[in-house]
């Protein structure tokens, strides 16, 4: 059985005891352990801003750049191994392994893209200046400039490599090193990763230090120069955000947590927005075991069009196969640990306060190609409510699952976006319609609710990727309840690794300091 090591101040440790096991979810067999028993999180902390910070900020924008360029190659080179170790680790289908893998590299890449078209620069320039004298003896203009701190990532179970990644992309390219902690289930793939970098020599050492077990007194050390960017569950966000020193500080700190995202069909839908949203509510529930911040929780339907909506859904996902993503035919996985099955149960018990099951057993079953009684196996469960303002559990519980809910609605844009704002904020919510009308009445009233509004109508039908997908040029997190972070968006995820200056002065000082080579650079 394969120990986890942490990679710190520049060496593999690996800890004595304090292990959790990780298990394979198809099986329920001990495969890896891992623990950060006697890691020193002060020289962890020392490390990274004494040693990986300058050698990081000794770098421009492009040079760094250049960097994910590297890692991102590098995780294509590996793709096998690594959707390999997904399937293992996190009971993935091969191609849910991609969505996390592919995803990862790709994130990687669009940052080093974005990060060459900054160039050889190690500010960066946010306007043009204004006068703010009579003469341009005294001008203004704002600059950003990596922090000198260090970045403390800690990821969810789900998506051990992406998580790594949008993070990682992020930092890096803003010139800060980070200590990046995958949620120990699920930690080999990312724990891979970190190995394959350090390996290929991609970053300079103290850029990236990675720590497999727990956090040890690691954020109780972070300070004013420091962030901290958290991705999990809210109530674990609510427990870490809360520290004396965070606040303190102001160390800033960015969370993406809970999402009961929201599909809404709009009446009068073509048939090709229909279609869409038929396939894109099946795959948003079922993909990754419905184990994504942006699946499909709540499903709104026009009153008049529910009957049949439903019954288009519970054909499609009986088809779906639950089983060993190892064994042919299965489209399913399990979900990732036992405490994420039992979780499953629990929430679906607790959805059935205020809706009923209209499709799957709400509880385990066994998984094609897996032996009876083992694996964490959960099938696609369609739960109906009667009234969509009165179900309350499904607008506070979030089941992390291939479980979702249909709400009936009056049909009008005012109802569904106050129906989808009763979920307290949500990473995204999808619409499906061609009337304008309704869509231009629908989206400011739903947009101070979601962070990401995913438009299907018969213009899109046929390229729309699925509103799960968090694309790396458009924002990642939401309001409320999903946390209030801003991850992703080009340079918006970059920002919080910088700090913002106004440079004031005459004006040929304050742009020859903040634009070196001269505007067209
Ligand atoms: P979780 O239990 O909150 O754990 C998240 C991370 O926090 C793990 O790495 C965990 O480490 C760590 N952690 C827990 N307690 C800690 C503590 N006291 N000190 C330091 N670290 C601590 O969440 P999860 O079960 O992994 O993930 C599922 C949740 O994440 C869902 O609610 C989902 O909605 C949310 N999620 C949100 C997004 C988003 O972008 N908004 C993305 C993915 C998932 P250990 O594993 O070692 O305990």
């Amino acid at each position: 059985m394969e120990t986890l090591k942490s990679y710190v101040y520049g060496t593999w440790y690996e800890a004595p005891s304090g292990f959790r096991s990780l298990v394979n979810p198809s099986t329920g067999e001990e495969i890896a352990r891992a623990s950060s028993e006697g890691v020193e999180f002060g020289k962890v902390v020392e490390h990274a801003r004494g040693v990986g910070g300058p050698a990081l900020r000794a770098m421009t924008f492009g040079e760094r750049a250049g960097l994910l360029k590297g890692m991102s190659k590098v995780l294509r080179e590996h793709r096998d191994e690594l959707l390999e170790l997904s399937r293992i680790n996190g009971g993935t289908t091969r191609g849910d392994g991609s969505f996390d893998v592919d995803g990862a590299g790709g994130t990687l890449a669009y940052y080093g893209s974005l990060g060459r078209s900054l160039g050889d620069r190690t500010m960066l320039v946010e306007d043009d200046g204004v006068q703010l004298a009579k003469t341009e003896g005294f001008w203004g203009r704002h600059g950003l400039a990596p922090r000198h701190g260090v970045a403390v990532h800690v990821n969810a179970f789900n998506f051990p490599a992406w998580g790594f990644a949008e993070k990682a992309a992020c930092s890096i390219l803003g010139g800060v090193p980070l200590v990046t902690k995958p949620a120990t289930a699920t930690a080999m793939v990312a724990a891979r990763i970190v190995e394959l970098i350090v390996e290929a020599g991609i970053v300079p050492e103290g850029a990236i230090q990675l720590v497999c077990g727990g956090t040890g007194d690691l954020l109780d050390r972070l300070g004013a120069q420091d962030l901290f960017a958290f991705t999990g569950s809210a109530d674990t966000a609510i427990e870490l955000r809360d520290r004396q020193n965070l606040r303190a500080t102001n160390t800033r700190v960015n969370v993406e947590a809970d999402s009961l995202n929201a599909a809404v069909l709009a009446p009068g839908a073509d048939p090709a927005t229909a279609e869409l949203f038929l396939r894109d509510v099946v795959r948003e529930m079922t993909q990754k075991s419905g184990q994504k911040c942006t699946a499909v929780r709540r499903i709104l339907v026009p009153v008049d069009a529910i009957d049949r909506i439903q019954d288009a859904l519970v054909e499609r996902l009986g088809a779906v196969v639950p089983g060993d993503p190892a064994a042919d035919g299965v489209t399913m996985g399990p979900v990732a640990t036992a405490q994420q099955l039992e979780d499953c149960e629990r929430g679906v018990a607790e959805l059935q306060a205020t809706a009923r099951i209209v499709h799957g057993a709400g509880k385990r079953i066994d998984g094609t190609g897996a032996p009876a009684g083992r694996g964490f196996f959960f099938p696609p469960t369609l739960l109906r409510a009667a009234d969509a303002r009165s179900a309350a559990a499904v607008h506070e519980r979030e089941v992390f699952g291939p479980v979702a809910t249909l709400l009936p609605y009056d049909g009008s844009a005012g109802e569904a976006a106050e129906v989808v704002a009763l979920g307290g904020g949500t990473l995204v919510t999808s619409v499906y319609g061609d009337d304008m009308d309704w869509l231009a009445r629908f989206t400011p009233e739903c947009a101070p609710y979601t962070g990401r509004i995913y438009i299907g109508s018969e213009g899109s039908a046929e390229v729309a990727p699925g509103s799960g997908i968090a694309l790396p040029q458009t924002l990642h997190g939401g309001p409320g309840r999903a946390g209030g972070g801003e991850e992703l968006a080009g340079l918006v995820g970059v920002r919080p690794y910088l700090q913002r200056v106004a440079l004031q002065g005459a004006r040929g000082v304050v742009d020859t300091l903040l634009d070196p080579a001269g505007p067209e650079s």
